[in-house]
């Protein structure tokens, strides 16, 4: 018998703001796929991307502020308090260690990071130590646009929930997810426009963007 219990699953990002665009499909993808732990992971200095409006400390507060009535995640902060670019490829060479070589790892990312994720420094050594389970996203096509990464795409594929439970690592998968259009770009244009966001994120995550006066319009604009 597989024990569909196995697999831990570690969820990377900027979370600037943290908003239901990250959390119900993963909540989703744990019902799914049998995820009884979802390690969440803010990145410090995200290499390949403008840097974040809110500080390391705010974003983890929000974070924190997200999850605090969802035991499904837990917060890992090593990519915080680490002064060096957070590359995903690193950390997950450092959590591969310290599991062991059989322990099923997972990393979980949105369609958009799948269709870049060849542009991630030293893409190809992720998946020698974890899968990458991949939620749908609205306006994100499910093929890659360069020849090459389709095929590396399709080797990988799996659709055999199994797999992730039973492999250490090596496997993409699709999960089928519903779509969230929301997105932290979205969220902070639409606050500096004043409009609502109570349906994007947690209210106590709202609450505090509005304590600490985060993402509104700079004086000089
Ligand atoms: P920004 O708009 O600032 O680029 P974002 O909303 O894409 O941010 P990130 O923190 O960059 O959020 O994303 C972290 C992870 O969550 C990525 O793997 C991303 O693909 C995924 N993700 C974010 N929003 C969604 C969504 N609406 N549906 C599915 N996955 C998402």
């Amino acid at each position: 018998m597989v024990d569909m219990s196995s697999l831990q699953a570690l969820y990377g990002g900027t979370f600037d703001p943290v908003h239901y665009g990250h959390l119900k499909p993963v909540e989703i993808l744990a019902n799914l796929i049998g995820l009884q732990r979802v390690i969440i992971m803010p990145n410090n200095v995200p290499p390949h991307r403008p840097q974040p409006e809110a500080t390391s400390e705010q974003r983890k507060a929000m974070l924190e502020l997200a999850i605090a009535d969802k035991p499904l995640f837990q917060l890992d902060e090593r990519e915080l308090r680490r002064e060096t670019p957070s590359y995903t490829s690193q950390t997950l060479q450092e959590w591969r260690a310290e599991r062991g070589p059989t322990q099923p790892l997972g990393f979980i990312i949105g369609q958009d990071s799948l269709l870049n994720f060849p542009s991630w420094h030293q893409y190809e050594t992720i998946l020698q130590n974890s899968h990458l389970i991949v939620c749908r996203r609205p306006g994100y096509p499910l093929t890659m646009k360069e020849e090459q990464h389709q095929e590396w795409l399709d080797t990988h594929l799996t659709n055999n929930v199994e797999d992730l439970h039973t492999l250490p690592a090596g496997k993409i998968y699709l999960a089928e997810t519903p779509w969230f259009d929301i997105s932290a770009t979205l969220i902070r244009e639409r606050l500096q426009q004043d409009l609502s966001c109570d349906e994007l994120l947690p209210a106590p995550v709202l609450d505090y963007i509005h304590q600490h006066g985060l993402y509104q319009k700079s004086a000089d604009e």
